[in-house]
């Protein structure tokens, strides 16, 4: 067995109990594994399952498709298999994000992963359900729930939902302006995206309104769906001012949810002369973000945060003043082993990544 992080340990003796490195007070960028259920049609090709979950040790090990003693061991903050509920995922990982939100901290949830393991299905939800809802839902409601019950507050919730596809960056509260919009940057205030329609809203229900009209803008947008929401970042902005009545003393909370494009091309970074430029032409911002990773991992003096519009926006989320989550989705069938293991190896890097929030008051 390899073990591919560097714990010289076999899955028996691994790592202790995962509890310690779980609060978001930690710095680290907290990186969590979810793996989803195996698909019919990987069944009908007989694939067979080479992915085992150890939630209690926050292990995955992935066993070679052809010999099962080779197998590979990575440990994460949290890791999450096929029965896992929406809730337990949001309970355990996003809910302690989103209460630091609440108290005026800047957070970001960024799901990753190749195009099918379930980044959408985590982040919006797989369905009409309630226990189906995803990270995104979830939040509206634990934003008001914290409203609802606080008294002596006044709260001022906003949403801005944009997309980045093929460089350019849309508005998708606002379908008629179709025209990309540009990042600005401004002391004080960092890189933000100019012109972003930002709307108020009063409830869980108008942010969810609000995340609907945005899903919809995207999908009459493109000419092929499937092709244009595995290509595009999805990113959805929460702002929370809270003004306590007597003090007079504003603070604000901001939450970037991101559904990520499928990282499948970032397999091809491997390659090189041609092949990369190729890669890079296809998905700048992924390239640029795996870039700004391995930077950040390993202790870079410079940063490359202005090769692509993501990074740039992502630039306090990773390595600045913002907790930060990631969720690595992976499936578990056998014909996806090498790119199971190039998201696991990804999101590995990206445990080392220290932030440094602070509360914005
Ligand atoms: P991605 O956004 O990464 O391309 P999707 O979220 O669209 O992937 O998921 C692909 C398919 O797998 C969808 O049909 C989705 O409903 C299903 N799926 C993904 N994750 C899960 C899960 N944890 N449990 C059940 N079905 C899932
Ligand atoms: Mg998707």
């Amino acid at each position: 067995m390899e073990v591919a992080d560097g714990n010289a340990a076999s899955a028996g003796t691994l790592n202790p109990p995962k509890s310690a490195t779980r609060s978001v007070n930690n710095e680290s960028v907290q990186v969590i594994v979810r793996c989803r259920p195996i698909n019919q049609k990987e069944e009908a090709a007989d694939c067979s399952t080479v992915v085992n979950v150890y939630a209690q040790r926050g292990v995955i090990e992935v066993e070679h498709p052809k010999s099962k003693s080779e197998s590979k061991i990575f440990t994460y903050d949290g890791v999450y298999d096929w029965n896992s509920s929406q809730q337990s995922i949001y309970d355990e990982t996003i809910m302690p994000l989103v209460s630091s939100v609440l108290e005026g901290y800047n957070g970001c949830v960024f799901a990753y992963g190749q195009t099918g393991t379930g980044k959408t299905f985590t982040m919006e939800g797989g369905g009409n359900s309630e226990e189906s809802k995803g990270v995104i839902p979830r939040v509206f409601d634990q934003i008001w729930a914290h409203i609802d019950r606080t008294t002596g507050t006044e709260f001022l919730v906003s949403v801005r939902y944009l997309e980045i596809y093929m460089e350019d960056i849309r508005d998708l509260l606002k379908s008629k302006n179709s025209k990309p919009l540009e990042l600005r940057e401004m002391s004080g205030q960092g890189v933000f995206v100019s012109h972003l329609h930002s709307q108020t809203c009063q409830s869980a229900h108008d942010m969810l309104k609000a995340m609907k009209v945005g899903n919809h803008n995207r999908t009459t947008g493109a000419t092929n769906m499937n092709e244009h929401s595995s290509r595009s970042h999805a990113i959805f902005q929460i702002s929370i001012e809270m003004a306590k009545g007597d003090t007079k003393s504003v603070k604000v909370g901001k939450l970037n949810l991101i559904d990520l494009a499928g990282s499948e091309r970032q397999a091809k970074t491997g390659a090189t002369g041609n092949r990369l430029k190729e890669a890079t032409k296809i998905n700048k911002s992924l390239s640029a973000l795996g870039n700004v990773i391995y930077a950040l991992a390993e202790n870079s003096s410079h940063i490359p945060y202005r090769d692509s519009k993501l990074t740039r926006l992502l630039q306090d989320s990773l390595g600045g003043n913002s907790k930060t989550i990631m969720i690595a989705n992976i499936g578990p069938a056998s014909d996806n082993y090498d790119e199971t293991i190039i998201t696991l190896r990804y999101a590995y890097r990206a445990k080392s990544i220290k932030n440094q929030p602070v509360k914005n008051e």
